[in-house]
């Protein structure tokens, strides 16, 4: 396997990052997840201007839009395959030990690995754990992925796939690694930006694609919706059969069949060329 460091591919078993590197050290650092089908980004442009706002959030430089296309074409056509997850990651590179930057610029990787479409429907939990929809991190895409570690651990004790949030308010917010929709009398709804939940770029086409409301939601709202599913770049729309002990039998429901036969048909309308 090929990966993209210090401006080329080396291989990935020998390339090397500092062990001072403040990604490592401090979490300070972004990332984006891109999917890409048969060696082509989905939605890279979306991607590369969230990862350029998350950077700015983290007062980081602009990353060199150029440079992480570049990097993505080469790693993807040193390692073919049919569903690729390319993950880059943009840090705030070497520096001393502690919080302060140090003089090195920015780490930039860009890594790919193999992966598969998910299925149709899924479980999820509630966690007691909340968002914080006012922090200095809300909204931004950093690698400070500890509290979705533990979550998503939690999750999986449970035959589950993915844990969802409320934000500090009570209200319904995110998964760990996807955004949540819920369908009431017929109309899809998801929490706004303003709960604390990340940007999703599939939430975005997800809303563009289907008309859903950004709506406050309580997260009793778990309890009665019709329909609930997840969007997530590697889980594009997929339907949730089971939220902590509720059972949603029958799903994917119709509501929640039709966004995914739309975005499956429309999904080729965002691959980069
Ligand atoms: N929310 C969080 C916390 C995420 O990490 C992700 C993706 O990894 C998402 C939502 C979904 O975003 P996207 O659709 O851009 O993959």
């Amino acid at each position: 396997m090929k990966i993209w460091l210090d401006g080329g591919l080396q291989d990935t078993e020998s390339a090397r990052v500092s062990v001072f590197d403040h990604g490592l050290t401090v979490g300070d650092g972004i990332f984006e997840t891109v999917k890409a089908v048969d060696g082509r980004p989905f939605a890279l442009t979306r991607h590369l201007d969230r990862l350029t706002r998350s950077a700015r959030g983290l007062g980081l430089p602009d990353p060199d839009h150029d440079e992480v296309r570049r990097a993505c074409a080469a790693v993807l056509e040193a390692n073919p395959m049919p569903l690729g997850r390319l993950r880059i990651t943009y840090t705030g590179g070497h520096g001393p030990l502690g919080s302060d930057r140090g003089e090195h610029g920015p780490t930039l990787v860009v890594a790919l690995g193999e992966t598969t479409r998910r299925p149709d429907s899924t479980a999820v939990i509630t966690v007691p754990w909340t968002r914080n929809e006012r922090g200095a991190l809300t909204g931004l895409k950093t690698t400070s992925y500890a509290e979705n570690v533990v979550a998503l651990a939690r999750a999986r004790e449970q035959g589950a796939s993915e844990a969802l949030f409320g934000n500090t308010v009570g209200l319904l917010c995110e998964g760990t690694g996807s955004n949540v929709f819920v369908v009431l009398d017929g109309e899809i709804h998801t929490p706004p930006l303003a709960s604390g939940c990340l940007a999703g770029i599939t939430r975005a086409l997800a809303i563009e694609w289907t008309g859903a409301e950004e709506t406050d939601l309580p997260l009793d709202v778990l309890e009665r919706a019709d329909e609930i599913f997840l969007t997530s770049t590697l889980r594009d729309v997929q339907a949730v059969h089971r939220v902590d002990d509720r059972e949603l039998p029958g799903a994917p429901g119709p509501v929640t069949a039709k966004a995914m036969r739309v975005f499956e048909e429309r999904s080729g309308d965002d691959l980069d060329p």
